[in-house]
């Protein structure tokens, strides 16, 4: 009898929750640290961390770093080297949704930072991935969201498009067709896994120390169609947030200036992911009845690319 690596979500022996390598990739050490804290204690923890909410303010995000022996990870109000996201009580299993989801992601070459999933010290799940605007002796790496690189305000993060994210790239991006290409990749992705979520905010570039700008690895990665089984694009592509095709991408990548080839070369491989997408969501840790309903979600989104 095998488990789930609680990172790659690949098969381990009974009784152990991950790889070694997994481990390693994601902690620095083969062995899971522990985490002291408990659902319950996290109202508290989240306090402490002003302005940290996500995903309609449901969504904790708690800093989190290792203690001065690297065996557990605590709460941490500067430095944390992790963001933690715990179980809500609004939407049941978000944590299992965005692991699976960023799984999904690195399918199709979206770049994602290390993740996994992490007991809590009452056996509850929690998301658990490395921060990427910050390096490994802790210091910060600038980075702006696409609300800032419009001048909007926060409130303002669902009053953008998808040409205005190309035409902030095409501004800022060192080197914008590669960067352009890349979020076109995004889009297609968050708009394959159903997510309502890819909004301003959630969309930022990284400014490296040598002043290079290019976007950051993909965070925040849901299906909010699990949850909100309606829910549309946060950002229209070519005016639409939901019925989208294989013909309404194409045309979004000629404003974004993509040669059709580039383009078609993404859909192709968005679409030609349903199969071994299927498989890592059968191997997840999604309950059976959203595992189903994402799935079809997925072959539905398929059966438009093509
Ligand atoms: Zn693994």
């Amino acid at each position: 009898m095998s488990s789930v690596c609680l990172i790659c979500l690949g098969d381990v022996r009974a009784g152990e929750g991950y790889h070694a390598r997994c481990a390693r990739r994601l902690f620095g050490t083969a062995r899971i640290p522990t985490i002291d804290l408990a659902l319950s204690k996290i109202h508290t923890a989240a306090l402490a961390m002003v302005g940290h909410t996500t995903f309609s303010g449901v969504q904790k995000k708690i800093s989190v770093g290792f203690s001065t022996d690297r065996k557990t990870l605590q709460v941490v109000t500067e430095g944390g080297r992790y963001i933690l996201k715990p179980q809500t009580e609004t939407y049941p299993a978000l944590p299992e949704n965005e692991h699976v989801t960023t799984r999904l992601a690195e399918l199709v070459d979206v770049a994602v930072a290390p993740s996994g999933l992490i007991h809590l010290s009452d056996g509850t799940r929690a998301f658990i991935v490395q921060r990427f605007d910050r390096r490994s002796d802790g210091r910060k790496v600038h980075q702006e969201d696409f609300c800032q690189l419009a001048e909007q305000p926060p409130r303002a993060k669902y009053a953008g498009t998808a040409e205005l994210c190309v035409r902030l790239l095409r501004k800022f991006a060192t080197e914008p067709p590669v960067e352009i290409l890349k979020l076109f990749r995004m889009l297609v992705f968050g708009w394959w896994t159903g997510n309502g979520d890819v909004h301003l905010k959630n969309l930022s570039v990284l400014v490296d120390p040598r002043g290079i700008v290019k976007l950051t690895p993909a965070y925040d990665q849901v299906c909010t169609r699990l949850v909100i089984p309606q829910d549309t694009l946060a950002l229209p592509v070519g005016g639409k947030k939901d019925n989208l095709s294989r013909k309404s991408w194409l045309a979004f990548a000629e404003y974004a200036g993509l040669t059709r080839k580039a383009a078609e070369r993404v859909l192709e491989r968005q679409a030609a992911a349903l199969a071994p997408a299927q498989e890592l969501l059968e191997r997840c840790c999604l309950p059976a009845e959203q595992k189903a309903r994402y799935a079809d979600l997925l072959a539905a989104r398929t059966r438009q690319l093509v």
